[in-house]
């Protein structure tokens, strides 16, 4: 059976009990949300300036909470991360050294934003953070729960209200504050979704275009291994780097400006370079295919994705080709994939609504770990939540 996805109003109302409980009041002044998200096609084609086509989902962080009147924060997570606590208390009169990383780690995330909000100073706050987002599970809990904090950032001192530097200010607190070097994408999705649409980005111009995802039509399963990616950030960075490495050689800005015709001789050691020309291609192609409601194309796609990030990229792992694997033997399946960053995290299946109890058995019957599902549907991006 897929697991529900809780209501955006539920996780208010956790976050709210916890907010009394903090701070011994009853209502906060204000709730926002931001959502997580499923990259459908276009893998570790971001950072390499390609395009990638992912989509909001109804999986949220929830933030609550009030002004202070001084300087200073407190901010508390519902999230049981680890043997961190749970909440945090700093100062930001002075010179900024409170926003210094440190831990608890998943404060970072908070101090990051705080440091690159474009409106300072800032003043003192305290809120309560509740998210649907599985952490560390590839559905970029780390940028929804950065844009949910900018978010409500933005109802205690306006910044001008720009989208894209919105994003890229949060983009820019997981470099410097979780030393994550990603790409955009996670960032621009969870600001800029749109219900029944999955945005096609150029990573280049961050120029975004919606392809509509209506339902009734084919689902989207998304399929967690629970398997946490922990060798994700060091092979991540690793990955980055030779992709700025063939970039150079090949004498290109970025692996989007190169093609596969460029890429000449022994193409052995070039695997990581022609999986990103040959995936911002695909990526492309199946925006176009979306359009069209060519989903059997689509899905087609979404297999040689899966394959040239096991093959050629070697992000994937056993489980997820397991589950992959699991499900295109399903009928009524279009195409299955891992997404995300890979080594663990989550599968993303396109099928047909009366194929997915079919699916989840039989993937649950291939799979030798503990496998959670959802069903999903294209949600809408970061928004400011009434509060009654
Ligand atoms: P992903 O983004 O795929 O979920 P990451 O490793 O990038 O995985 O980010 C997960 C980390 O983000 C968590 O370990 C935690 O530090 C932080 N995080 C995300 N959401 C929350 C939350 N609601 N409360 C506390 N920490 C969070
Ligand atoms: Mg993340």
């Amino acid at each position: 059976m897929a697991a529900s996805v809780p209501a955006v109003s539920d996780l208010v109302a956790a976050a709210r009990r916890q907010f009394t409980r903090s701070f011994g009041e009853e209502t906060p002044q204000v709730a926002v949300c931001a959502p997580g998200r499923v990259n459908l096609i276009g893998e570790h084609t971001d950072y390499n300036q390609g395009f990638v086509l992912p989509m909001a989902l109804p999986l949220v962080t929830v933030v609550v909470g009030s002004l202070n009147l001084g300087q200073d924060v407190t901010i508390v997570t519902v999230a049981e991360d680890a043997d961190e606590p749970r909440e945090v208390s700093f100062s930001l009169a002075g010179d900024n050294s409170a926003l210094t990383p440190g831990v608890p780690r998943w404060a970072n995330y908070v101090k990051g934003v705080i440091q690159h909000y474009r409106a300072s100073p800032l003043p003192g706050f305290r809120a309560v953070v509740a998210s649907s987002v599985p952490l560390g599970g590839g559905l970029s809990s780390s940028a929804s729960l950065e844009v949910a904090i900018y978010t409500f950032l933005q109802q205690l001192k306006p910044d001008g209200g720009d989208n894209v530097a919105k994003a890229l200010s949060c983009q820019k607190a997981e470099h410097t504050h979780a030393g994550v070097p990603c790409g955009i994408m996670d960032q621009l999705v969870s600001i800029l979704g749109k219900e029944g649409q999955a945005l096609l980005i150029d990573c280049r111009s961050l120029e975004v275009s919606p392809v509509p995802l209506v339902l009734p039509g084919p689902l989207i399963l998304i399929t967690n291994s629970n398997l946490k990616h922990s060798l994700a950030n060091s092979e991540y960075a690793k990955r980055r780097q030779q992709c700025e490495e063939a970039a150079t050689a090949l004498g290109k800005k970025s692996l989007r400006d190169a093609t596969m015709k460029e890429l000449e001789g022994d193409l052995s050691d070039k695997v990581a370079a022609r999986h990103v020309i040959e995936e911002t291609e695909r990526t492309l192609q199946a925006a176009e295919a979306l359009r069209r409601g060519a989903y059997k194309e689509f899905g087609r796609l979404m297999v040689e994705s899966h394959n040239s990030l096991r093959d050629l990229y070697e992000v994937s792992c056993r489980e997820l080709d397991q589950l992959v694997s699991a499900a295109l033997e399903v009928d009524g399946v279009f195409g299955s994939r891992m997404t995300g960053g890979g080594f663990g995290g989550c599968t993303v299946t396109l099928l047909e609504a009366h194929s997915v109890d079919k699916a989840i058995l039989h993937m649950q019957e291939r799979f030798s770990g503990t496998a959670t599902f959802f069903i999903t549907s294209p949600s809408e991006g970061a928004r400011v939540l009434p509060l009654s």
